[in-house]
């Protein structure tokens, strides 16, 4: 699998993340950095996007020596990154896209400005196979939308094929995630809330989510699967620096 996400020098989130929760799937993680991060368990103090040509020709070397089975992609750090991304994507019609549109960290630091956040969903999220927003990001991503639900239905109109939301960021309890179809198929999971602040989750969701489609499960099975795995890690998350928990994967 291709992982094409920022690197998180703590280790919680982004390629760190990408690779251990991959692996634990069974898959081999191909990492290609699109941006490097300065932070903390806490937050994020400084973005550096990887020049677009650099992320081009490090997966065009991964795509010419495996057959890739999935791209994962997280955070890609600039709007040039997101065209050049999307151009990879769309040269590899028949590799699964699975974006986790990240836009803010959760210590608050923007990931993504306004022109990144309209590159996403015009030229990326058309592509993706499966968009995995919390409800934060669907609130950013169609701002017009009053509902989670007709949010996702903006999306999958664009030509995204599944939207899973998420709702971990929020403070129900339990946390219901609701999986969308382009076809109209709708998933609900229900996982009871853990009381701690995590760094990395949703990394660790969509790159197990990503290996279960490369391993040729079905949207709503690789979900299903995908999730249960990433609540364990939760579960189990270790207190390691000042801030929030990092994910045992
Ligand atoms: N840093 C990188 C490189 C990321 O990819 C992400 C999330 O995708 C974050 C930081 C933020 O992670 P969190 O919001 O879980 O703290």
């Amino acid at each position: 699998m291709l992982c094409l996400s920022g690197n998180d020098p703590s280790g919680g989130a982004g390629l760190a993340a990408d690779i251990t929760a991959i692996q634990a799937q069974g898959c081999h993680a191909c990492p290609v950095p699109t941006a490097l991060t300065v932070q903390d368990t806490v937050n994020v103090q400084e973005l550096i996007p990887v020049d677009p040509d650099c992320i081009e020709r490090q997966a065009q070397a991964v795509l010419d020596d495996f057959q890739v089975s999935a791209f994962k992609i997280g955070i890609c750090g600039s709007v040039q990154n997101v065209e050049r991304i999307a151009a990879l994507a769309t040269a590899n019609p028949d590799i699964p896209v699975i974006t986790d549109p990240v836009v803010n960290a959760s210590g608050g630091f923007a990931l993504a400005r306004d022109e990144l956040i309209a590159a996403l969903r015009e030229q990326l999220i058309p592509l993706t196979s499966v968009l995995t927003p919390n409800h934060a990001e669907l609130e950013l991503l169609v701002p017009k939308a009053t509902t989670p639900q007709e949010a996702a239905r903006v999306l999958l109109d664009s030509g995204c094929e599944w939207v899973l939301v998420t709702q971990g960021d929020g403070n129900a309890d339990p946390v219901t995630n609701l999986l969308m179809g382009a076809d109209r198929s709708r998933f609900e999971f229900h996982w009871p809330r853990l009381d701690a602040q995590f760094h990395g989750s949703g990394c660790t969701l969509a790159a197990a989510l990503a290996a279960q489609i490369a391993l040729g499960n079905t949207v709503p099975d690789a979900a299903e699967s995908a999730q249960a795995y990433t609540w364990g890690c939760l579960e189990r998350a270790m207190c390691l620096g000042a801030g929030r928990t990092i994910p045992l994967r």
